[in-house]
């Protein structure tokens, strides 16, 4: 049996990007992850889907009961010769019990490494624009648990040297006490007009900020409604955040964005949504499975040799239509003959990732482009369309007068039950959407019959469509169309996005 071992690793301290490499290595050999509730739930999925996944947090209610059991956890994994992952939100050694988990592991003789990571009061600084230390306003940091009540004889802070401290002061776990924390640091003589703010889920799309002069800083709070997690600063640099922050200033900061894609591409989307500052919530409008009958494909990749173009519209077809070449026991020297068109960048680059060179990229990346693009080249030669088994004929159509054309359905296209995602519906019916992305016909028509065009109407949620074709599937439901991409791809998409979002920051455009 193999050794097992532990990795106490730092989660960061909230947006998934900022999690370290070293993480990710160790999450991705782990058998058992036990993490706090606060990591980020996309962390998970770097670790094997056959890992365990607990979170400590369920483990018991109560704290007392559940430390043992979390370390005891731990260790019996570990002696039966599992990888550990203890992922803890921020650093393990800020307020991480890192410390107590390191020596309980090494007074049982089970090896561990301590992975560390980007502390709370780290992120929440670079993404509130509050420079912890800088030349002129302060020479030190202070890093303070606000878990210990003010003015208990047994507290184990000394407030007159916190208050004199020559530097930032940054209090974790601190907003249930922050009137009497306030107030410990003002009677132990700290200067009202102290600049100080509290953070609330620092780097995250749900990250808030409340400012104020430190006597004043609980009603501001209060006013805010800010609530934990969340830290407090204290200390001149805080004023520089008026000036230094770009966290809010990103295009769709305080945005909430339905996305609307397959659940399996989504992912890339949710991303350029986040880094943009956007909260994204996924609602898949269709689902993908095999398509009813691989008969008709699997005869055309019999014919490869005979054919002159194959042509897809979709990253999905692509990926599909070489997993049935491989499972029909061919591979690309099957295509060596055969000149490949795709219907835009997506798809050129699924075929990229098969080292495969489209021949073809329209201009314009729709059915229309492609015909234009394709009618002259393909005169006289057999055309494959790979494609879904629903969508328009289009390119059937128009090629079929210049060319022997064949037309294969490589993956079918369902539409999703909406009500499989409980929460994102709800979200859209409680109004708390601002934008929904609308990625294609098909995906306008499903979500389109969910929405209340009297809603749309008012703007909230506003539709961004990819097209000219979607936007008019989604007219046809008499729903109005706030933005419609110029480059018909998802980039396009959450272009039209943030400029429909600037519109409405200038009030050109209404928010209701
Ligand atoms: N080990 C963690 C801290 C754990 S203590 C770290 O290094 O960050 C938990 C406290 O951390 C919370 O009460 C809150 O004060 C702070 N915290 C954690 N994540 C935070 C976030 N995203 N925004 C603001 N505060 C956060």
């Amino acid at each position: 049996m193999s050794a097992g071992f532990v990795w106490l690793v730092g989660a960061g301290p909230g947006d998934p990007g900022l999690l370290t490499v070293r993480a990710v290595e160790c999450l991705r050999q782990a058998d058992l992850v036990l993490y706090d509730r606060l990591v980020a739930p996309p962390l998970l999925s770097h670790a094997p889907a056959s890992a365990r996944r607990v979170c400590v947090d369920e483990l018991a209610p109560a704290h007392p009961d559940r430390w043992p059991l979390v370390n005891r956890m731990m260790i019996d994994a570990a002696n039966e010769g599992q990888r550990v992952v203890r992922l803890k939100g921020g650093d393990p050694m800020i307020f991480g019990r890192g410390g107590e988990e390191a020596e309980v592991l090494r007074a049982a003789g089970v090896g561990y490494e301590i992975v560390p990571g980007v502390t709370a009061a780290l992120g929440a600084a670079s993404c509130a624009g509050i420079p912890l230390t800088h030349r002129d306003h302060a020479s030190a940091v202070c890093i303070v648990t606000g878990h210990e009540s003010p003015g208990k004889p047994d507290s184990r802070l000394d407030w007159p040297a916190l208050a004199r401290f020559p530097g930032t002061l940054v209090f974790y776990m601190g907003i249930a006490r922050l009137e009497a924390i306030v107030a410990a640091l003002l009677d132990a003589g700290k200067a009202a007009d102290t600049p100080a703010c509290v953070v609330q889920r620092a780097t995250t799309p749900g990250q808030r900020v409340a400012s104020a002069p430190l006597a004043e800083l609980p009603a501001a709070v209060r006013e805010a409604n800010i609530e934990a997690p969340a830290l407090l600063f204290i200390g001149e640099v805080v004023a520089l955040r008026e000036r230094i922050d770009w966290f809010s200033h990103r295009p769709l900061f305080g945005k909430t964005v339905l996305v609307t894609r397959p659940a399996h591409q989504a992912d890339d989307m949710v991303r350029r949504i986040e880094v943009l500052g956007g909260r994204s919530i996924c609602l898949p409008a269709v689902t993908l499975a095999e398509p009813a009958d691989w008969a008709p494909v699997d005869a055309a990749i019999g014919r490869l040799g005979e054919t002159g173009w194959l042509v897809f519209t979709s990253a999905n077809g692509v990926h599909a239509f070489i997993a049935r070449l491989r499972a029909c026991g061919r591979d690309l020297r099957a295509l060596g003959g055969v000149r490949l068109a795709v219907i835009g960048p997506a798809t050129a680059d699924a075929l990229r990732g098969y080292h495969l060179e489209p021949d073809v990229i329209p201009a314009e990346y729709n059915s229309e482009g492609l015909v234009a693009a394709l009618r002259e080249r393909v005169r006289g030669s057999r055309v494959l369309l790979a494609r879904a088994d629903r969508g328009i004929d289009l390119l059937r159509d128009e090629l079929s007068s210049v060319a022997e054309v064949e037309q294969v359905a490589v993956y079918s296209q369902r539409d999703a039950t909406l009500e499989d995602s409980p929460e994102a519906l709800a979200a859209l019916r409680a109004g708390e959407i601002d934008f929904v992305t609308l990625t294609s016909s098909n995906i306008a028509r499903v979500i389109g019959s969910a929405l209340d065009p009297e809603a749309v109407r008012s703007g909230r949620p506003a539709l961004v469509c990819i097209s000219p074709r979607t936007s008019a599937a989604a007219k046809e439901l008499g729903l109005p169309v706030a933005a419609e991409a110029v480059e018909y791809t998802t980039a396009g998409v959450i272009e039209a996005m943030c400029r429909l979002s600037a519109q409405i920051a200038e009030g050109v455009i209404r928010e209701v």
